[in-house]
Parts: structure tokens; sequence; C-alpha cells
């Protein structure tokens, strides 16, 4: 059986050894599998690459592709409803492996680069395009699932003033656009944000954020393309590391899925035309993510991702109320019973979207779009109010918290004798708050809940969307015909 689609992870670990220029805690990092700050999330990935060999998660994380090559799932062109709950399947499969705390697996780059591929006509029908630009996406997503590449991407360029930014224009001075243009492709100078995973990934996507206007002042920053990290003049900034040393009792969540955010610096960048995909075009920018269906794939990896989230704070908020012997309290039961309810709410959405996906207009299935579009803008809400009620549940006991260590020291015999719990030993209960810290109280927990909040955009654009694309004709049409019969 060829296995050469899948990677391990001492072969992803080992492809981050190059050149790239990553920045942090105010010094270059010399080789991002040794620096303390991001090495451990990297493993954890090198990690889950490697179940993709493992025959108990083979069958749903990996694919035979037509060519033979078993790939990653999340790669697999959909032609019918299996394959969207196939996809569907290897999506919470990977979630589960991190609760859902690793945002970014690679699955969810894979799943918008998939639906740009397979719509890739898409891409011949701007008013700047080049029937080669169709096909170099094609190659392109050819050459990374092939090499099963981890991708990161930037959609946004800096805003210096929101004044300008809101009238659709960008800071030349910051934003990145194209310099110079020659016959082997273009040079590009700016800067772009954030790259989660960008200094653990193997490739970044530039694409469009999808709010150019039309007008020509806007074409230097219209394209879309995709170079490796270790590109010339490319440089990431990170920001500090919420990974502090600490063993995987003592920072549970953190020891393991720091998986870094990070600025991007372009420095008269070179991008080969054949690593390009849309050019000066910025009403193509503006469609491409709806017109590709790359946002419904994309929202349906993060809607299976975050039904394993919620489900970890299910069992993280009752593992609680149990230890405790609060799990015979109403007030608490009504407040757990309010997370299970946000947990059966994404589960059931995602249970429409998979059951009623279609074919779309490239020829190939999607999930249906609404229950999607709903999932993601809910959960943004959603994931705060389930912190808060850790938060309301936990109060002091998440500051009631000994390291490891003082198991061990002259302390232990107080820490055992006054940690302990009706239903836990010491060493349980610390272990057990000091997850909920993670979550709730550390800065791995804060950022988390700005990722859920921020990530897959702005809420008021993101809720303006959702209220363009409802079907509101009809339900206007009954208050019409109420207010008009006799
Ligand atoms: C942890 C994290 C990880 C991320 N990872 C990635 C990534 O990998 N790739 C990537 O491309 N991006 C990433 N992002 C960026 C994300 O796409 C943006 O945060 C998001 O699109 C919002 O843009 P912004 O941060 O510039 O906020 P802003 O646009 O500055 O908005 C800030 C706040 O003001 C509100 N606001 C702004 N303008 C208006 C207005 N006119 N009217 C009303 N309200 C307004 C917004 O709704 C928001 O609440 C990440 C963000 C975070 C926090």
């Amino acid at each position: 059986m060829l296995n050469n689609g899948i990677r391990t992870g001492k072969q992803y670990l080992e492809g981050l050894q190059d050149d790239r220029e990553i920045w942090t805690k105010g010094e270059r990092v010399k080789d991002v599998t040794k620096d303390l700050g991001i090495k451990r999330g990297a493993e954890t990935l090198a990690g889950f690459l490697d179940r993709q060999h493992d025959l108990k998660f083979q069958e749903t994380v990996t694919y035979l592709d037509d060519d033979g090559i078993r790939c990653a799932t999340s790669n697999l062109i959909p032609k019918s409803k299996d394959d969207i709950l196939k996809r569907g399947k290897s999506f919470y499969e990977w979630a589960k492996w991190s609760n859902g705390m690793f945002g970014r697996t690679p699955d969810y780059k894979n799943a918008s680069l998939m639906a740009f591929a397979s719509s890739s006509n898409f891409l011949t029908q701007g008013t700047n395009s080049q029937t080669a630009f169709s096909q170099n996406m094609v190659n392109y997503y050819n050459e990374m699932r092939l090499n099963d590449k981890v991708l990161t991407h930037t959609l946004l360029n800096p805003v210096v003033s929101h004044q300008q930014a809101s009238e659709g224009k960008f800071s030349e001075d910051v934003a990145l656009h194209v310099v110079k243009e020659t016959d082997a492709g273009i040079f590009v100078t700016g800067a772009r944000l954030l790259a989660t995973l960008g200094p653990s990934s193997d490739e970044i996507e530039v694409f469009p954020s999808t709010v150019l206007k039309g007008h020509k002042d806007n074409t230097p920053y219209a394209f879309a393309f995709a170079i490796p990290i270790a590109t010339p003049g490319l440089k990431m900034i990170c920001r500090d590391t919420y990974d502090n040393e600490k063993s995987h009792f003592d920072a549970p969540l953190s020891s393991r899925y720091e998986e870094m955010d990070a600025v991007v610096v372009f420095n008269n960048v070179f991008v080969p035309w054949e690593r390009i995909f849309i050019y000066a075009d910025p009403e193509l920018c503006n469609k491409a993510m709806n017109s590709t269906n790359a946002v419904v794939h994309m929202a349906h990896q993060v809607a299976c991702g975050k039904l394993a989230k919620a489900e970890f704070m299910v069992g993280l908020l009752c593992s609680i109320a149990k230890a405790t012997g609060r799990d015979k309290d109403p007030n608490t039961k009504g407040m757990i019973a309010e997370v299970m309810m946000m947990a059966e709410t994404i589960r059931a959405l995602l249970f429409s979207a998979e059951q009623n996906s279609h074919e779309d207009q490239w020829g190939n299935f999607m999930p249906l779009r609404s229950p999607l579009d709903t999932s993601r803008n809910l959960f943004p809400k959603m994931y705060p109010r389930m912190v808060e009620i850790l938060q309301l549940m936990g109060s002091s006991s998440l500051m009631a918290t000994p390291s490891e260590a003082d198991f061990s020291n002259a302390i232990s015999g107080d820490v055992e004798k006054y940690f302990q719990l009706i239903n836990l030993g010491a060493r349980d209960r610390v272990a057990l708050y000091r997850l909920a810290h993670d979550v709730a109280v550390s800065g791995f927990g804060s950022r988390q809940n700005l990722y859920e909040r921020f990530f897959f955009g702005a809420p008021h654009i993101m809720n303006a969307a959702y209220y363009d694309i409802y079907d509101k004709d009809e339900k206007i049409g009954r208050i019409e015909e109420l207010l008009n019969s006799a």
C-alpha cells in the first residue's frame, strides 16, 4: 500500500528545520523545533500526524485518492453525501485529540484548499484571470495533498486608521501590496495578520479578505497566493508564548496545545507566477471564499471542532460537580445544562448541515450552508459563556492550585490534607482544577476565548453577512399579508 500522502510526525518536524525567520522573546529563533515556547505545540501536532498511520484512526482520517495514494481525509473532494459524512467524521476525530483546544489542525486549511481546487474554474472568471491560475490552484492542491503539508493563512491587512478602513482604503505603508511585476512573478511588501500556527506551518496562504472595494485603488492589494514559510524576506513576529515550560500536570493544556499566532511581514518577497491564483482583481477576491464554497467547507471543519470542544466543557463541568458533591444541586445542574444545550445545539446544526448536503455549482457535494453559518455565529457567543460558567462554578478553587512539586516537598502533608474534596483526593482535585484553570483563567485560556470570538472574522461583519444571505422575503411577506388582510 502506498503511504506517501501522509507524513509521519518526524517528517513534519524535520520539514520545519529550515531558514524560516521567526521572532519571539526579542530574538530570532534558530530552530522552531527546539524553541521552548513553540516546540511542544509542534510536537503535539507531530503526534497527531502519526495517528494517520495508526490503524485505529486510519480508516477515518485518511482515504485512498483516485491516484491510489493514501491522503488526509480533509483533502477528499466530496462527490456524495457519504463523502461529506466521511469528512465530518475525520474533522471530529482530529478535534477530539485535543478536545478542540488545538484549533488550527491542518484539516482547517486543507478544507479551504480542497474547495478552491475543486472549483478552480472560478479562477478563470475574473477580468484579469488567466487560465493558468486555475491550473496553478489544482497543482498547488495536489502538491500539498501528496506531501501532507501543514498550512497557515493570513487574510487581513493591519489597520492604521479605522476611518480610512471603513472607506475601503488601505494604508499604503503597512498593507501588503504588489511592488513589482516581472516575467517570473511578483514582489510584495507590507504586513498581514494573523497567522495562527504560522511558525510551525510549512506554507502560508495569503488569500483575500472579503472587504476590498472594487475601485482600482485596491488593485495592488487584490491577490491570492501561497508560498513556503521559509521564503526569503518573509518574517513572523510572534506574541508571547503561553507554554511556560510547565509539566503536563501543572499546565495540562498550555504545555501541549500552544499553536502560536504571528503577524507576518513581507519585505520585497518574491512570489512566482505558478503560486499565484488571483491577481489584480478586487471583485474576484471578494467573491472567492463564497463562490468556491471554501467558507462552507471551512465552517464544516469548525463546527466539528466546536462540538468536540463543547463536549469537553460539559465533561469538565460535570467532573467538578461530581468531585464537589454539587451534582445534586439544582442551581449547579442548571448551569451545566446550559452548556449541555449549547453542545447539543452545535450537534443538531452539524447533523442538519451534513444530512442536507447537496451538489454545488461545481459538481461537488457540500454541507447545507445555513446551519453551519448559524453555528459559526453562535459559538463565539457560546464559548465565553461556557468559560464564565466554569469560573462561576470554580471560584476560589481555581486559585487553590498548588504545583505538582508541592506533592513531594516539605509542604506535601499540608497539601494532601487541605486540598481534598468529598469525592476526590488532593492530587486528583488539584489536577482537575489546574485543568479548569488552564481553560478559564490562564493566558492560554484567555487566548482560547479571544480565538473563539474572532478567528473566523469580526462579529459585526459575520452577523451582518448572516442577515444578508438569510431568506427573509417569505417572512416579510407573512407580515404584509397579515397587515393587509381584511
Ligand atoms: C487568536 C486569534 C487567531 C487568529 N488567527 C487568524 C489566522 O490564522 N488567520 C487570519 O487571517 N486571521 C486570524 N485572526 C484574525 C481574525 O480574522 C480577526 O481578528 C477578525 O477578522 C477581526 O478583525 P480585527 O481583529 O482586525 O478586529 P477589528 O476589525 O479591529 O474589530 C475589533 C472590534 O470592533 C468591531 N468593529 C470593527 N469595525 C466596526 C464597525 N464599523 N462597526 C461596528 N463594530 C465594528 C468588531 O466587530 C470587533 O468586535 C485571528 C484572531 C485571533 C484573535
